[in-house]
Formats: structure tokens, C-alpha cells, sequence
């Protein structure tokens, strides 16, 4: 089944709310096997919606509307889809004792704007609105259907569950397939080398389709494929992830859910190791990571966060001469940081991180985005510098990120 979010509202096309109804309403679409091919947002304005309406009736099979089922004159959805079906507004006697009531109720006094919300293209099947006075509604023909929901986020939701998805399913419209999708999640491997390593797969792609998509120092290989349940789903996916595997499987920190630190911390715990860190430039944040995971006490001892010359020097014993030889941003410093948390704390591997952030700092030298790592551990201690791309926050989560990635090169190397 073809399916087409229309949302209405000017207040979307102005930036004022955010459609979250789509988000909503397309990821339940993808959870039920139902193909979402537009999204549109069209304002209040009649000839517009109808146009809209039109266009979408004749190229899907569904089109669920949210919004402009409200009392007032800017509501127009009602009107706009009978016109697009060529069928009159009648009033539902039904609807309009239910409206009455939901007033009574709340001794609230019902306007007459509010009998409007009683009217629905003929032949049109009401859908109940438990949380609200807007009632919305189905309709249907050799062309195609529309369902109108209202806008307020919970009351679409509740509609959506409670009354569209049930008169779906009694109609069978429901498909017995929906997608599954597989994350293979990879760290310290640029997107273009994953495209090219993967390129005949992506080329040949059918069942299941491959997607990249490539976050800060990230990137994400995600399988999607149609089946009935996710047993047959995994059956499609377990050849495709081994050739996938086979071709990049060094760089694979996880699936799905997965994060990078605590595939490192599995690493570490497997290995009965533990772990202590000397940070400048990423100012905690590679602790705050690595403690994310739960029962990071069992590897991860402390950090020592060695911003000055002067911590670096009285908290981790790194020789003023070196800093004053090399600068605080160098390999040379960095192996000292590593080495040094790793013996002020007595830890097995100690990691350092010391870098220009930036916006300011940097030279001809040493740009800003300049990072240098060590990593002390049983392979002795070895240094890396490298230089990061993007603003301060992004030079700062690239270099926590690396961290984990030169830790987790080097576990794996040494197993
Ligand atoms: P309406 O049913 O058009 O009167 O919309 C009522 C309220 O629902 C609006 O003022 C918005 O705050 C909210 N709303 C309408 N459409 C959306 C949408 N697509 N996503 C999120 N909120 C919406
Ligand atoms: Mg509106």
C-alpha cells in the first residue's frame, strides 16, 4: 500500500511547530508495512489543500491528513477533502449528539462553530476522538482513501491507534510484510571508504537494500528488507552481514543499539583489564563516555583531566622540558599523559587526549583540530597524532571518539 502524509497547518510552513505528526505517522508506517513516497505540509488555504488532495488521490492508495479538522474558519480539511472526492458535507447526527455530549461533560458551552465539527463528506466513516471535539474521518473510493486525523500530536496518536489501524485492519489493508532494518555500526572508517569497500554490494543491491549514513567520526551500515516477522528478516540479513563483515569487520564496533564504549567496554572486561585516562582538550568527555555504559566500575578506574601545563606536570609527572620542547599538544606529551595516569592511578592501559579545540590556539604549526593520543598498555606506549575537521564541539567528540577507536584497534590487535 502507497501511502501519503499531508500535513496542514500555516504554522508548520512558517517554522512556528514542528511536524512531529509525520515523524509520528511515517515511522508507524514503516513498523506496518506500509510504503510512505510524500510527505507534503500545505497551509490553511483551500485551493491549495484541494490541489494537494487531488494530486495525492490519484497516485496513492492512502493519504492521511493531519490537522484543520478544528471548529474555526481557517479549518478547512473537511471541506477541501469532500471537494477532492466530489461529494457533498452532511451532518451526522451521530457526530453531533457526541460533540454535545463531550460539551456537557465538561460544562463547557458549545458554540456554533462547533456543529461543523459534525459534518463529513458523504459516505465518509467517522473515526472517534476520545481526547478532543474533532472527530475525524474515513473515506474511500475506486480511486483512492484519505483518512483525516486532527492535528494536536496526542489526539492524532490516539486516533491513529485506537480508531484508523483497527478499521484498517477489518478492511485487510494491513500488509502481511512490513521492514526490518539491521545496523552494522563502524568507528575509525571514513563514509567514502566504506562506500567504495562495499560498492558492489551497493550497486547490486535488492533484498535487503544497503544504506550508509555517517554521523561525527561514525558510520552507519543499515540493511532494510520486507518480511513477515524478524526470524525471516535475520534469514535475509545473515549472508549480506558476513560478505559485510569479511570486508570491513575490524571496524565494526556493534548492531543496532550498540555504542562504541560499551563494545570497549566489553573488550576491556573481557580481557580482565583496566583502563585510566589523562584528558586536555576533550575536558572529561571521554570519561563521561566510557562511563555511559552500565558497570563501567568493573575496567574504567579514573581520569585525571590535565588542562594546564602545571596539572599536567604535578598530577601526572610530565617533564616541564618535554612540554617546553614539544609543546603540550605533541606526541611526546601526550605518551607522558598516558603513561602518567596509568601509574597515578595503577590501571593497566592509560589513554591521553591533548589537542587545539579551538575556535582560538592555533598555529601555522598546530592548527586548530591538531589531536595527539597516547595509549599506554601492555604493547608499551604508543603516540598518534592526527587532525579533525569542524567546530570545537566537533573537533572535541571526534578526538573521544578516536580515543576509543585506537583503544579498540589495539585490544583487538593484542588478543
Ligand atoms: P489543527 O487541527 O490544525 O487546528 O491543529 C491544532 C494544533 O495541533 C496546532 O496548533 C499545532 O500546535 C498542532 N499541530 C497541527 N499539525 C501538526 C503537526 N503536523 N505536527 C505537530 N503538531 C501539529
Ligand atoms: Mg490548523
Amino acid at each position: 500500500m502507497r501511502a501519503e502524509i499531508i500535513a496542514v497547518g500555516t504554522e508548520l510552513l512558517l517554522g512556528e511547530v514542528l511536524n512531529t505528526n509525520a515523524h509520528y505517522l511515517s515511522s508507524r508506517c514503516a513498523e506496518l508495512g506500509i510504503d510512505v513516497y510524500h510527505h507534503i505540509t500545505v497551509g490553511d488555504n483551500f485551493a491549495r489543500l484541494c490541489e494537494t488532495l487531488s494530486v495525492g488521490r490519484e497516485r496513492s492508495d492512502l493519504l492521511l491528513v493531519t490537522g484543520g479538522l478544528g471548529p474555526t474558519a481557517d479549518d478547512i480539511s473537511r471541506e477541501a477533502t469532500a471537494a477532492a472526492w466530489g461529494r457533498p458535507l452532511v451532518t451526522d447526527p451521530d457526530l453531533l449528539d457526541r460533540i454535545r455530549t463531550y460539551f456537557c461533560n465538561r460544562t463547557v458551552e458549545m458554540t456554533a462553530n462547533n456543529e461543523s465539527q459534525a459534518q463529513m463528506p458523504e459516505g465518509a466513516i467517522a473515526l472517534e476522538n476520545h481526547r478532543g471535539t474533532a472527530p475525524g474521518f474515513y473515506l474511500a473510493d475506486d480511486v483512492g482513501s484519505v483518512a483525516c486525523l486532527p492535528g494536536p500530536p496526542g489526539e492524532l496518536r490516539a486516533m491513529f491507534e485506537e480508531a484508523l489501524l483497527p478499521l484498517l485492519r477489518s478492511r485487510d489493508l494491513i500488509p502481511e510484510t512490513r521492514l526490518f532494518s539491521r545496523e552494522i555500526l563502524t568507528a575509525g572508517i571514513g563514509e567514502s571508504t566504506v562506500a567504495d569497500k562495499l560498492a558492489d554490494l551497493i550497486d547490486a543491491q535488492t533484498q535487503p537494500t544497503i544504506a550508509l549514513y555517517s554521523g561525527t567520526g561514525t558510520v552507519r551500515v543499515r540493511l532494510t528488507t520486507r518480511a513477515a516477522d524478524a526470524e525471516e528478516a535475520n534469514e535475509t540479513f545473515v549472508a549480506l552481514q558476513g560478505e559485510i563483515g569479511r570486508r570491513i569487520g575490524e571496524y565494526i564496533y556493534g548492531y543496532d543499539g550498540d555504542s562504541l564504549s560499551a563494545s570497549v567496554g566489553r573488550d576491556l572486561r573481557e580481557r580482565g583489564l583496566t583502563i585510566a585516562l589523562a584528558e586536555s582538550c576533550t575536558g572529561g568527555s571521554l570519561s563521561g563516555m566510557l562511563t555511559d555504559a552500565a558497570g563501567a566500575s568493573d575496567y574504567f578506574l579514573g581520569a585525571i583531566v590535565s588542562y594546564s601545563n602545571a596539572a599536567k606536570e604535578d598530577l601526572l609527572g610530565v617533564p616541564q622540558s618535554l612540554m617546553i620542547e614539544w609543546g603540550a599538544v605533541s606526541e611526546p606529551v601526550a605518551g607522558a599523559m598516558a603513561e602518567g595516569a596509568r601509574d597515578v592511578l595503577g590501571a593497566d592501559i592509560g589513554i591521553s587526549v591533548t589537542g587545539v579545540a579551538g575556535p582560538g590556539g592555533g598555529t601555522e604549526e598546530k592548527p586548530v583540530g591538531t589531536v595527539c593520543f597516547g595509549f599506554s598498555g601492555p604493547w608499551g606506549t604508543e603516540t598518534e597524532g592526527h587532525f579533525f575537521t569542524g567546530d570545537r564541539a566537533g573537533v572535541r567528540r571526534r578526538s573521544a571518539i578516536y580515543a576509543l577507536v585506537g583503544l579498540r584497534r589495539r585490544l583487538s590487535r593484542s588478543s
